[in-house]
């Protein structure tokens, strides 16, 4: 009998580190709705790229803090795909400007809540009812969620402080859905991504370079998208069955206190 393809929702996937998620996902046989908010161009790429390993994938063009648009969202991925089996909880964005915690604006606070902790928030609770509807409906069907947050989320910058307590906001997030979905047998996990190349990075690389060299990782290199990509597999495909709320480092040992 053929085995069903399973489908994952990676949000902000058309670029960095969930395009690595989703191309890994996509080599492992999942089928795959890419989403973007601005890169139309290379949400396509990214859905192509996917094809490329023999799976379907669909584009999503939705705003991630825009909770109106959660349930149509669901529905759309749910109507081009016939069903949506993993949420992984990747867009978000950084401050525009680093700027001193005595000066930083609310407007930028404001923004940084939005996108990366109350949108994925509440689009996690849309997706969870959704599981739980579909638990009724389908066999062998196993929903998980996953949520990438960052070293950021217990590491103080204050020159950014926002995007920390956005972060550490989203990892509090990911033990209070665990606790209440483990009752319908939804495990929730967390990735805490240490320092990756991607268009984030880009600006302050020569500062990483010259940061990486000088020992701030055990592991003395940039993360790749695909670093987060082999973490989101291993639990997206249940190989840590009586696991939830945890929180998995993928940061090159950057958590680890040294002396
Ligand atoms: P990136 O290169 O800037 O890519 C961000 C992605 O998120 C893009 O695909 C972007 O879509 C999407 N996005 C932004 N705002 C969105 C919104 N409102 N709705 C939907 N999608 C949105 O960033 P990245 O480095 O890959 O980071 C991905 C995640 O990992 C973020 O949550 C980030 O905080 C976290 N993280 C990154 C690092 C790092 O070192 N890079 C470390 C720790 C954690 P468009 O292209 O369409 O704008």
């Amino acid at each position: 009998m053929k085995k069903v393809a399973r489908v994952a929702f990676v949000t902000g996937s058309a670029r960095g580190i969930g395009k690595g998620v989703a191309l890994c996902l996509a080599k492992r046989g999942w089928n795959l709705a890419i989403n973007y908010v601005s890169s139309k161009d290379a949400a396509e790429t990214t859905a192509q790229e996917c094809q490329s390993h023999g799976v379907e994938s669909c584009v999503i063009r939705a705003d991630v803090g825009d909770t109106q648009s959660h349930e149509a969202v669901i529905e759309e991925i749910h109507s081009k795909m016939g069903r949506i089996d993993l949420l992984v909880n990747n867009a978000g964005i950084g401050v525009k400007q680093r700027m001193d915690l005595l000066d930083a604006s609310t407007e930028s606070f404001d923004q940084l809540i939005n996108t990366n902790l109350r949108g994925p928030y509440f689009l996690t609770q849309k997706m969870a009812r959704y599981f739980i509807a579909q638990q009724k409906k389908l066999s062998e069907y196993q929903p998980k969620i996953i949520f990438v947050t960052s070293i950021s989320a217990y590491t103080s910058s204050p020159m950014r402080g926002e995007y920390c307590v956005s972060k550490a906001g989203l990892s509090m997030a990911t033990k209070v859905f665990a606790d209440r979905l483990a009752e319908n047998g939804i495990p929730v996990y967390e990735i805490r991504p240490g320092v990756i190349q991607t268009d984030m990075t880009s600006v302050v690389k020569d500062k990483y370079d010259a940061l990486i060299a000088g020992g701030l990782t055990p592991i003395k290199r940039w993360g790749q998208p695909e670093d987060i990509g082999q973490a989101v597999i291993a639990l997206a495909e249940g190989l840590f069955p009586f696991s939830t709320g945890d929180v998995f480092n993928v940061d090159g040992g950057f958590h680890l206190h040294r002396l």
